[in-house]
């Protein structure tokens, strides 16, 4: 998920970008599928990020421990600071009062960073792989979902 914005940042202030995102796993090492739109905003400080992704993540469910696919549906608004001046090549500070995320070097924005961060705020404490999971028996500790075990409980 890395953009060249270089283009964008010589552009005025207000200039737009819209990308598809379509990131499968298996290309680099970030293990969740990405898709949707996203659009970046040259701002008068920074290249700004907002769009909707659809992601998976991979979780244990709570009561009955297996794992499961748990789909997620990010909103994303980021703000990508420049490291480097695009037209100079100076490196610039980034103000310290601002959250936000580094453009590298070489203009390279890449959403990977931002993307784990928002699943990881986005997962639930406790998950459950179904809303009626049935969890283990606290006895036997079979798996109730695929049948009842015999312990009267
Ligand atoms: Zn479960
Ligand atoms: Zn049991």
């Amino acid at each position: 998920m890395q953009y060249n914005v270089a283009q964008l940042l010589k552009e005025s202030v207000g200039s737009k970008r819209n990308y598809e995102v379509d990131y499968s796993p298996e290309e680099r090492g970030f293990n969740q599928p990405v898709s949707g739109k996203v659009e970046f905003i040259h701002t008068n400080r920074s290249i700004l990020v907002r769009g909707t992704l659809t992601t998976e993540t991979e979780l244990v469910c709570s009561r009955c421990l297996i794992s499961f696919k748990y789909p997620l549906t990010i909103n994303l608004e980021e703000e990508f600071f420049s490291a480097i001046d695009v037209g100079s090549g100076i490196e610039v500070s980034i103000p310290n009062d601002v959250e936000g995320f580094t453009i590298d070097k070489h203009h390279i924005l890449d959403l990977t960073e931002a993307v784990r961060q928002y699943t990881l705020l986005n997962t639930p404490m406790s998950p459950v792989c179904k809303p009626d999971c049935a969890g283990l028996c606290p006895q036997c500790g079979k798996n109730l979902n695929q049948c009842p075990c015999q312990c009267k409980i």
